[in-house]
C-alpha cells in the first residue's frame, strides 16, 4: 500500500511504509495520531492540555499517561534551557495568536501582564496520581514545540513493533527515517528550505534510523508593518526570538528529544544553542543563519549544500 497522508496534530502527516505497508498497519499508526492530538491539542476543547489549562489555579487534573510523557520531558528542556523552552508558554500563543486567522502584535501592556504567568516550575505533576496542576489562575500550556516528536516516536514503535525495518514518517517535517534506503545506502532527507517554499530544500542530509527535527521562522509567522513575527517566542520579552538564526535543524535519535531541542536551541541561540548541543551525545544540530551561513556540529558536515546562494562554515 502507498504512503498515507492525513491531517493530524495541525499538520500534514505522511507515513510511507516500504514493506509490508499493509492497511492495519496505517490504521494504527493514525488512529494513535489522532489519539495524541486528542489529548494534547491546546485549541480544542476537552484535551487533556485543555482541561489543565481550565483548571489552571483551581484543581488537579487527571490525564492520560502521554501528557505525562511529554510533559515531564518538557520541564526537562525547560529546566536544561533555563526557561527559554517553556511549556507555560500558553498565554503568549494565544495573546500573539500566529498559526490562527487573526493574528496581532499586543501591546506592551498585555505582554507585561502574561508574561509573569509563564513559569515551568509552576507546574506540578503528580506521575503516580497521573495529574497536573498549574498553580496559578491564568497560566497555560502548550505542547506545540514537543508533541510532534512524541507522535513520531510513538508511529516509530508502532511500525517496528509490526516488524517493518524500512519506512519514513514526515509529520509536518518531523522526520524519522527506519532503516536505510538500501542495504549500505541511507535515505537522503532534504532539510527544508528557509524561503519557506514548500518541497524546496537548502540541501540533503544522508541518514540511517534518524530522526530529523526543524524549528525555524519561516514555519508559522505573519508580517505587520514590513516586520516577520514568527511563532518561536523569547520567555523573556514576550516577543518572537530576535536573534541570527533562521532556522535550526536537530538530528538525534529520539524525537521528543530532537523536537524539543530544536525549538530549544533556537530560542537559545547559536552560542548557547551550540554549546548545549556539542554536550549531548547522540545529537546533531545545523544552524542556519540569516545572512545565508550555515554552520552545524561535526556530525553534520557530511550535508549536502544544495542550494549555491548559502555557504557552509566549519
Ligand atoms: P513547529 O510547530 O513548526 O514544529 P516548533 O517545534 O519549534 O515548531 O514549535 C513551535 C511552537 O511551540 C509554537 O507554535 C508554540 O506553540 C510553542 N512555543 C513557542 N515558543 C516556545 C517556547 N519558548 N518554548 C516552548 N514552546 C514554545
Ligand atoms: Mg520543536
Amino acid at each position: 500500500m502507498e504512503a498515507q497522508t492525513e491531517f493530524v496534530l495541525g499538520t500534514v502527516c505522511t507515513v510511507n511504509l516500504f514493506e509490508k505497508g499493509e492497511p492495519k498497519v496505517y490504521q494504527a499508526v493514525f488512529t494513535r495520531l489522532r489519539e495524541i492530538e486528542d489529548c494534547m491539542s491546546a485549541n480544542k476543547a476537552d484535551t487533556d492540555v485543555d482541561r489543565i489549562n481550565q483548571n489552571a489555579g483551581i484543581a488537579p487534573v487527571k490525564v492520560h499517561d502521554d501528557v505525562i510523557q511529554v510533559l515531564q520531558k518538557a520541564l526537562y528542556y525547560a529546566e536544561l534551557t533555563g526557561g527559554a523552552f517553556d511549556p507555560t508558554v500558553g498565554p503568549l500563543v494565544t495573546l500573539w495568536g500566529i498559526g490562527f486567522d487573526h493574528p496581532r502584535v499586543p501591546a506592551e501592556e498585555e505582554l507585561r501582564e502574561v508574561l509573569p504567568l509563564i513559569n515551568w516550575r509552576d507546574v506540578l505533576v503528580d506521575a503516580d496520581a497521573k495529574t497536573v496542576y498549574l498553580s496559578r489562575s491564568g497560566m497555560k500550556i502548550d505542547l506545540g514545540a514537543i508533541a510532534k516528536g512524541y507522535a513520531a516516536d510513538e508511529v516509530s514503535r508502532i511500525i517496528r513493533e509490526a516488524d517493518i525495518n524500512k519506512a519514513i514518517i514526515d509529520l509536518g517535517g518531523n522526520v524519522i527515517v527506519i532503516g536505510s534506503k538500501k542495504k549500505n545506502v541511507p535515505w537522503r532527507v532534504g532539510i527544508q528550505h528557509v524561503s519557506g517554499i514548500r518541497g524546496k530544500y537548502l540541501g540533503i542530509m544522508n541518514v540511517v534510523n534518524k530522526t530529523l527535527v526543524t524549528s525555524g521562522v519561516y514555519e508559522r509567522y505573519f508580517e505587520q508593518g514590513g516586520i516577520h513575527y514568527h511563532h518561536i517566542l523569547s520567555t523573556e520579552n514576550g516577543y518572537p526570538i530576535d536573534n541570527d538564526l533562521l532556522a535550526v535543524t536537530v538530528i538525534a535519535d529520539s524525537s521528543i528529544d530532537a523536537d524539543a531541542l530544536s525549538t530549544s536551541l533556537f530560542a537559545l541561540g547559536y552560542e548557547k544553542g551550540y554549546t548545549l548541543a556539542a554536550s549531548l551525545s547522540g545529537v546533531e544540530a545545523l544552524f542556519v543563519f540569516n545572512d545565508a551561513v550555515l554552520c552545524g556540529t561535526p556530525g553534520v558536515l557530511g550535508f549536502e549544500l544544495t542550494d549555491g546562494r548559502f555557504r557552509m562554515r566549519k
